[in-house]
C-alpha cells in the first residue's frame, strides 16, 4: 500500500545471481517513473541539479522538504542521495556571475573551503531529517582521498550529534557510501570501503580518469572504451575489493545502461546497476536474457582478457 493510499506497483522480481536495477534521478519530476519502470530504487539523485535549476542553493529546510517528496514518491523503495557534486564543468555553462559562484563551489575543494564544509554539513543534516520518511542512503561524491573520507565521515558523525542534541526527528542509520570516480582510488577501495556502508563506481568520470580522456571534449574517447580489457580489470579488482570488505557496489555511469557494459558489470559480480529512468525496462531485458551461473563462469576470462575483442567474445 503507497503512502497516498493507491496500491504501489510491485517492484520487479529481483533475479537471484543479476544485479538490482535502480534508476538515476536528475529532477524531482523523474521520480513517478521509476516505479512506473520498475526499478527498485534510485541508485543515484543528483541532487545539484537543484542548483542548476535554480541558480541559488537551497537552505536546509528547503532539502528536507524536496527530499522528503522524493522519498514519498518512491513509497518504499530506497532513495540514494548524493551530495553536491558541484563542478566547473558541471555549472559554469550559465552566466558570468554563475561561472565565477561555480568555481567557489567546486566540491573538489571542499577541505580549503569553510563554505562549502558549511553545505555538506547542512545537507546532510538534510538527507538524515528526509530519512523519516522512508529509506534513504547518503552518497558522497567524487571521494578522491583519505582525507576526504576522514571529513565525510566526521560530519556525518558531527550531523548526527547535533540533530540528537536538537531534539529534531532524524534517521540515525542512514546509510553513508562513498563514490569511486578517480583511477587511483582503485587500489584503495578494501580499505576505505570498510569505512562506509556501500560504495558507488561512477562510470563516467572513471573511464574518463583511467583512459585520459575529458568528458566534455570526447577528443579520443571511444564507445568501446567501456570495454577495455584494463578498464573491466579494474572495474573487477574494485568489485573484488568491496565485497572482501563485507559492501556492496553499485555502478552509477552510463556504462550500466549500455547493454554490453551492463553484461560485463553483471559477470564481474555488481550488486546493482543505476541507470536513466528510460533505460530501466531495455537493460532489464539484456540481463534476463542471460543466465547468472553462464555470466559468473566468464569472469575469470574477463578479468584476464587482453583486447577488446576478447571481451566481447566473452559476453557474446
Ligand atoms: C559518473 O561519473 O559516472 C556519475 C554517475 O556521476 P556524474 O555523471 O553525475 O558525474
Ligand atoms: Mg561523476
Amino acid at each position: 500500500e503507497g503512502l497516498r493510499g493507491t496500491p504501489a506497483p510491485a517492484a520487479e522480481a529481483e533475479t537471484p545471481g543479476l544485479p538490482r536495477i535502480e534508476a538515476n534521478v536528475n529532477l524531482l519530476s523523474e521520480a513517478a517513473r521509476v516505479r512506473e519502470n520498475g526499478a527498485q530504487g534510485v541508485g543515484l539523485y543528483r541532487s545539484e541539479m537543484l542548483f542548476l535549476a535554480r541558480r541559488t542553493l537551497p537552505t536546509e529546510e528547503e532539502q528536507v522538504e524536496i527530499y522528503r517528496k522524493l522519498v514519498e514518491t518512491l513509497r518504499g523503495r530506497p532513495v540514494t542521495i548524493r551530495t553536491f557534486d558541484l563542478r566547473p564543468d558541471k555549472l559554469g555553462h550559465g552566466a558570468a556571475a554563475t561561472q565565477s559562484a561555480a568555481q567557489k563551489l567546486d566540491w573538489r575543494l571542499v577541505l580549503e573551503s569553510p563554505l562549502l564544509q558549511r553545505l555538506f554539513k547542512e545537507q546532510v543534516r538534510a538527507i538524515f531529517r528526509a530519512g523519516t520518511a522512508g529509506p534513504v542512503r547518503l552518497l558522497v561524491p567524487l571521494v578522491t582521498r583519505a582525507s576526504l573520507l576522514d571529513f565525510a565521515v566526521a560530519i556525518a558523525e558531527e550531523a548526527r550529534r547535533e540533530l540528537l542534541a536538537e531534539g529534531l526527528p532524524f534517521d540515525g542509520k542512514v546509510p553513508l557510501g562513498m563514490m569511486v570516480e578517480a583511477a587511483a582510488v582503485a587500489p584503495m577501495v578494501e580499505e576505505w570501503a570498510s569505512r562506509v556502508d556501500f560504495v558507488a563506481l561512477g562510470t563516467n568520470d572513471l573511464i574518463a580518469s583511467a583512459m585520459g580522456t575529458v568528458r566534455e571534449d570526447p577528443v579520443g574517447a571511444q564507445e568501446d572504451d567501456l570495454l577495455h580489457p584494463g578498464l573491466v580489470r579494474m572495474i573487477g579488482e574494485m568489485i573484488a575489493a568491496a565485497h572482501r570488505a563485507g559492501r556492496t557496489v553499485s555502478v552509477c555511469g552510463e556504462m550500466a545502461s549500455h547493454p554490453e557494459g551492463a553484461v560485463v558489470l553483471a559477470a564481474l559480480g555488481v550488486d546493482s546497476l543505476s541507470l536513466a529512468v528510460d533505460r530501466v525496462q531495455a537493460v532489464r531485458q539484456v540481463l534476463r536474457r542471460r543466465d547468472p551461473k553462464a555470466l559468473g563462469a566468464i569472469r575469470g576470462g574477463l578479468l584476464e582478457a587482453k583486447s577488446v575483442e576478447q571481451v566481447r567474445r566473452l559476453i557474446a
